[in-house]
């Protein structure tokens, strides 16, 4: 039988190298991925991550995927950025709920410095003073931005890449595929840790996948976070019609994110709903050790499952939450 090292920790993966991991018969790389996961995390663990949308809907970014773009026409309740003592209260609930980090999100395009981000500012120092971990996600950001969100008691920021470099502008015509980095560049210079990952069922090829992984596993400190979202068909989209992601190219992409990037959180985020149990047993298998869950079911703006369900899931399959301080449980409003 083969046996597998310890994985190390690489940036320097070739194109070819993570192409004939991704293209491995299925269950050598589920096998492979669950040892790497074994390498650096108790399988019996998942992280439970919560989202709440401080500003949702008419967004001017055309991200053919997103209900939120005001040029959709979609069923979005376009909603300005919540008032500063509802969201530290949502906050307050998600501690007494068990939380100990809790996630905002704006549709910005970026983050432009008036009196909103004076706000998101208030909201992450007060969050952060409730003991929390405070993460945001609020489009493109630049260092100063960053910089003040880190003074605040920012400790993470999410900007995915979406998809490959090379399939981006067919995705997005609105911002380049290097706006994206730079504002990933700029987190990491000012000491947030980094939330990144991409989305799958864009109509992209398989090599445009290896192509999305091979920038983030390259990146010189991984993204402490690696959201795997599948397309979450809204109608009034461009996307609205494509088919339904094959599980077995979630599992792909997931055990392929675990084996290059073997510290990180994979995340199996958008999507869920539409997974069977079974199905999503099989990507905790290949190595994905988080979730978003929400009490009143939703993952901003598309359905997600119940978490008295996922609770359920996690009982048949021996699954805990995650606790410690670095990598705990948020709850989703
Ligand atoms: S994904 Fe974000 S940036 Fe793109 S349209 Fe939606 S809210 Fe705007």
């Amino acid at each position: 039988m083969q046996t597998i090292q310890r994985a190390i920790i690489r940036n320097n993966w070739t194109k070819e190298e993570i192409e004939a991991i991704y293209n491995k018969p299925l269950l050598e790389l589920i096998y492979e991925a669950a040892t790497v996961h074994r390498q650096y995390h108790k399988p019996d663990e998942v992280q439970v991550s919560t989202l709440l949308s401080i500003k949702t809907g008419g967004c001017p970014e055309d991200c053919s995927y997103c209900g939120q773009a005001a040029r959709y026409h979609t069923d979005i309740k376009v909603q300005k950025l919540l008032p500063t003592e509802m969201v530290v209260a949502h906050a307050q609930k998600a501690k007494e709920n068990g939380s100990s980090r809790f996630c905002m999100a704006a549709a910005w395009r970026e983050v432009r410095d008036n009196r909103d981000f004076d706000r998101v500012i208030e909201m992450v120092e007060q969050i952060n003073d409730l003991g929390l971990e405070v993460c945001c996600t609020l489009g493109m950001l630049t260092e100063d931005q960053a910089k003040r969100l880190q003074e605040a008691g920012l400790y993470a920021y999410n900007h995915n890449l979406d998809t490959s470099e090379e399939f981006y502008d067919e995705i997005i015509s609105t911002r380049s595929f290097n706006n994206r980095l730079n504002t990933l560049q700029n987190v990491r210079k000012a000491g947030i840790t980094l939330c990144s990952g991409g989305i799958i069922g864009l109509g992209e090829t398989d090599r445009d996948r290896v192509s999305l992984l091979l920038t983030l596993a390259n990146m010189e400190t991984h993204p402490e976070s690696v959201p795997i979202n599948a397309l979450a068909r809204v109608k009034g989209t461009p996307m609205e019609n494509m088919p339904k992601v094959d599980i077995w190219d979630m599992v792909r992409m997931i055990a392929t994110a675990r084996i290059t990037m073997p510290k990180s959180m994979v995340r199996l985020s958008a999507g869920r709903i539409e997974m069977t149990e079974v199905e999503q047993a099989w990507c905790f298998m290949a190595g994905a050790n988080s979730i978003f869950a929400g009490e009143n079911k939703t993952l901003l703006v598309t359905p997600n499952p119940e978490l008295s369900l996922d609770m359920q899931m996690f009982n048949r399959l021996g699954i805990k939450p995650m606790q410690n301080s670095k990598q705990e449980t948020e709850t989703v409003f």
